[in-house]
């Protein structure tokens, strides 16, 4: 199996290349086809078998595919992918795991996390940002200043959702989704499976694919 067999594109291909990858990794295999065919997934997995790629590379994909959407000068410019993970350190590796993935392409990505000044954030988001990874604390704080617009959220990502869970995010989470498009791809990733996590997905998830590795 390699990157070309699973249906990416050679921008794509060539950015994994230069960092190294030669092929994709089971979780990789399983979830980059499900993703790009535009489905929910539901996906079992540990940090370390290549699960950031598994999201991160067919999502890069899809939004690189349908890129012609122009923005209006002023305003907010809308958030077409994000990326809901639980702690700071999570969201800086995922952003620049997708920075290093989308070299080749016409995309822009931040994070936003906090404890560190909102204005820079705030800053960045104004420029236009297509991919936005986020704590949900700072992101909703951004979205209580009006300082983010997510009415054009094609794809969800939430990554290690029973952490988010267990440290209590529900409610954030929750008023997150409440602001998002209900026509959306939903991708929902997590560690350890439980009851939460299950309530979750069965509110959230359209039929989704499941992969556990
Ligand atoms: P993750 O599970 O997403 O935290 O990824 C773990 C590490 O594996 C990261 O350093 C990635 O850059 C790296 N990685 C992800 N996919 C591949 C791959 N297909 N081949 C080699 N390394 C990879």
């Amino acid at each position: 199996m390699s990157f070309s067999n699973l249906g990416l594109s050679n921008e794509i291909i060539r950015a994994v290349t230069e960092l190294g990858y030669t092929k994709p990794t089971p979780i990789q295999t399983q979830a980059i086809p499900a993703v790009l065919s535009g489905g929910d997934l539901l996906a079992g997995a540990q940090t370390g078998t290549g699960k950031t790629a598994s999201f991160a590379l067919p999502l890069l994909h899809r939004l690189s595919e349908n890129n012609n959407i122009k923005s209006s000068s002023t305003g907010w410019v809308p958030i077409r992918a994000l990326i809901l993970t639980p702690t700071r350190e999570l969201a800086a590796q995922i952003q620049e795991n997708v920075y290093d993935y989308s070299k080749y392409l016409k995309l822009k990505s931040t994070v936003i996390f906090g404890g560190v000044s909102i204005s820079p954030q705030k800053r960045q988001l104004k420029s236009g940002v297509d991919i936005l990874v986020a704590t949900p604390g700072r992101l909703l704080d951004h979205l209580e200043q009006g300082t983010v617009n997510l009415s054009r959220v094609e794809v969800l990502v939430l990554d290690e959702a029973d952490r988010m869970l267990d440290m209590g995010f529900i409610r954030d989470i929750r008023r997150i989704l409440a602001i998002l498009p209900k026509q959306r791809q939903n991708l929902l990733f997590f560690a350890t499976f439980s009851d939460k996590i299950k309530e979750l997905a069965a509110g959230l998830l359209d039929r989704p694919t499941m992969i556990e590795v």
